[in-house]
């Protein structure tokens, strides 16, 4: 009967629940060892002026190889991270991690390049933060202008005024801020004016049909220029078409990452790749709306 198979679906989604609940526990209790266990790697990818593919910086991106479950992607286990508390050490691991390759990516450039590193909300929470960035920047010899924090828009929605102090902090010692996936959250116009923000990232969801969709091209063009009033920089994510730079370098937009340029990549393979211009190849074509 309807009835008897309404209970068969509550249990076996109970028990969904359940499975999903498992591995989740799992998953954290993975995570506390996979730092020791050598499993955590950092890549980075690149950040490349348009006009000609130059690298100026790079962001760090976490990768996890489980020994079982293969590579996990950080949308999975960031957040066990952070609900467990363990994103604060992971996060000074990826900071240091990310001030050393800073350190030998500018050894020998003529212009500096920044290290774009992800905050979470849970670390810009702690008190201790901004203290603790003092410390890796001293002990690893990174300049603060050789980084940049990445943080989401929720971070913004701050009542206690606890996240305007810390990155007001962090600015002050050099370090610049940059707003993630912007677009996608609840800023309020005002927050872009009261943060200390250096530079917008456009979400790469815009981007991906900015030149197909006529209303999201005008949603970019506001975009960026709201940041030419605030005086911030702003970065296209996402790229992965030629038609989508080319866009995007016609509307002023002086910076961007994506697949076309390059995915994150080792260390050294940064290292050895920096000095080349990416993507000046013919790349597939798509139509640009009008
Ligand atoms: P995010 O900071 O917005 O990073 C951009 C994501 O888009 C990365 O995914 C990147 O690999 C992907 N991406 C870059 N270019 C393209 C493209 O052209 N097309 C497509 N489809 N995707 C592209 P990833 O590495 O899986 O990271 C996902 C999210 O996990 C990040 O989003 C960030 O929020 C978080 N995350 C990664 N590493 C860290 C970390 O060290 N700390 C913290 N707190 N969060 C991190
Ligand atoms: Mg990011
Ligand atoms: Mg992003
Ligand atoms: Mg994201």
């Amino acid at each position: 009967s309807a009835k008897r198979s309404g209970r068969n679906d509550f249990r076996f989604y109970s028990k969904d629940l359940t499975v999903r609940a498992q591995e989740r526990l799992t998953l954290e209790s993975d995570l506390r060892h996979a730092l020791e266990r050598g499993e955590l790697a950092l890549h980075y990818q690149p950040k490349v002026l348009l006009g000609s593919g130059a690298m100026v910086g790079c962001e760090a991106l976490l990768r996890w190889a489980h020994p079982r479950l293969g590579m996990v992607p950080p949308d999975q286990f960031i957040p066990v991270a952070e609900d467990s508390g363990l994103i604060n050490e992971l996060g000074a691991w990826v900071l240091r991690e990310s001030c050393l390759t800073a350190v030998v990516w500018n050894a020998a450039a003529a212009l500096p390049r920044k290290v774009a590193v992800n905050l979470s909300v849970r670390q810009i929470q702690v008190p201790g933060l901004v203290a603790q960035v003092q410390g890796i920047l001293a002990e690893t010899h990174c300049q603060p202008q050789w980084l940049e924090f990445e943080i989401t828009e929720s971070l913004l929605l701050d009542e206690d005024g606890l996240v305007v102090n810390a990155l007001q902090a962090l600015r002050d010692m050099g370090v610049t801020i940059a707003i993630d996936d912007f677009g996608t959250g609840y800023s309020a116009l005002s927050y872009l004016a009261r943060f200390p923000i250096d530079t917008l990232k456009i979400d790469r969801s815009f981007i991906h049909s900015a030149t197909t969709d006529h209303f999201r091209a005008e949603l970019v063009r506001a975009i960026l220029s709201i940041a030419r009033c605030l005086n911030q920089q702003v970065v296209a994510e996402g790229v992965e078409t030629r038609v989508q730079a080319d866009f995007l370098a016609a509307e002023g937009c002086q910076l961007a990452q994506g697949y076309l340029f390059s995915k994150a990549v080792p260390r050294e393979q940064l290292l050895a790749m920096s000095d080349a211009c990416l993507a000046l190849g013919d790349m597939p074509s798509e139509p640009i709306a009008t």
